[in-house]
């Protein structure tokens, strides 16, 4: 099998490594920062000089696409073994990902580039009083994101313009993300739509298959398959949208593994990992992979490991090993059941064993299974 190397030593690549032991697939990893090679799962660093490390591996893939201008990443993207060139090329710069969209349109939030106040100004008469301001680059998180409000005062940075573009406020009833993945020969293979609640722009559960979906699916299917047409896009990648009166309006796009495709490695017996490493790979595109009627992915966020969680019925439990910080993902646990009355009973058997905060978003998801 061919070796992959994975640019970026998060949870995302550690996934990928621990999903590529199962098809005998080295995944090894490298931080993006000091160029350091991580071996599979462990975390040893090792360094290795860059002509060996294009001998090795057939194949580099990457778990973010904000990878900086550095000379080593410029070197990396130079290699033959570098994937999908174009797309880590367009979609880690907002203003480049919205003008695809655009020009293959592909709905998507109005939005205008910000030079200075005065561009603020004529985006609030263009685009509307509520406003969402976006820095273009290495945003995640909500991170570098702001709200202004016409006729307000607003906390943007006066050096940060140059780099923003604003967007419309979308005013949507949920928030559904598409994960999928383009084949070389061509094929795709999509999972269902996920249904993600975030709170002060973080990922904090999502419900995957989204329930009622039926007339989204076809859709969003042909919107991300236009899309990885276009870049000629090998792997998977993730469509974030917002679900309007309109139909589906796409926020934005990740050219990798997507947090809201987690619930993929329990819901499903092929998971986003899986599907990446398989088309990455050239394996065949996978027929109607097993699947509960619905999984709910809760990360974890800022909090302290419990032991207990993975002894609980129903629970997949993913832990990092990440430092602990305040709003740092730091694991993420999967309920899967094959009713929805016994998911609703693994979260309440879950409960007990949340901070407030966890239990108050586990509460929702238990709250939405029930109106499902
Ligand atoms: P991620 O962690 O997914 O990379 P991010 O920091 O790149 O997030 P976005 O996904 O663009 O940021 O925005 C974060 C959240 O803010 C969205 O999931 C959505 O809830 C809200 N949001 C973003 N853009 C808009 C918009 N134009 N209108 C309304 N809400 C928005
Ligand atoms: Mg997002």
């Amino acid at each position: 099998m061919k070796p992959v190397l994975v640019v970026g030593a998060g949870q995302l690549g550690l996934m990928m490594a621990a999903a590529g032991a199962r098809f005998g697939i080295p995944v090894d990893r490298m931080d993006h920062v000091t160029g350091e090679l991580v071996p599979g799962t462990s975390n040893l660093r090792l360094t290795m000089p860059l002509d060996e490390i294009e001998q090795r591996y057939d194949i580099i893939t990457a778990e973010l696409e904000h990878l900086g201008d550095t000379p080593l990443l410029n070197s990396v993207k130079a290699t033959k073994s570098w994937q999908n060139a174009a797309a880590f090329e367009i979609l880690p710069t907002r203003e480049k990902q919205k003008r695809m969209l655009d020009e293959l349109q592909v709905a998507t939030a109005p939005w205008q580039f910000l030079n200075n106040q005065d561009d603020l100004l004529n985006a609030h008469a263009e685009l509307g009083d509520k406003l969402v301001v976006k820095s273009i680059r290495d945003g995640y998180d909500g991170k570098g994101q702001w709200r202004p409000v016409a006729g307000q005062s607003h906390d943007i940075p006066a050096e940060a313009f140059g780099g923003l573009i604003a967007e419309a406020m979308v005013d949507f009833s949920r928030e559904v993300s598409l994960v999928g993945a383009r084949f070389a020969n061509g094929e795709y293979y999509f999972f269902p739509l996920t249904e993600n609640y975030h709170h002060e722009g973080i990922l904090r559960y999502s419900l995957g298959p989204a329930p009622k979906t039926e007339d989204l699916q076809a859709d969003a299917q042909t919107m991300l398959s236009k899309i990885m047409e276009h870049l000629d896009y090998v792997g998977v990648m993730a469509m974030e949208c917002f679900q309007t009166e309109q139909g589906l309006i796409v926020n934005e796009l990740a050219p990798r593994v997507h947090n809201s495709g987690h619930w993929t490695q329990a819901g499903s017996d092929y998971s986003q990992f899986d599907l990446h490493l398989s088309a990455l790979t050239g394996a065949a595109v996978p027929h109607q992979p097993k699947r509960f009627p619905v999984t709910v992915m809760l990360n974890l966020i800022g909090c302290e490991w419990n032991a207990e969680w993975q002894a609980l019925p129903g629970i997949q439990c993913y832990w990092y090993g990440k430092e602990r910080r305040d709003k740092r993902k730091l694991g993420h646990i999967n309920l899967s059941a094959s009713s929805v009355e016994e998911l609703v009973a693994h979260c309440e058997g879950l409960m007990p064993y949340l901070d407030e905060e966890h239990k108050g978003f586990l509460a929702e998801a238990v709250a939405l299974l029930n109106a499902s």
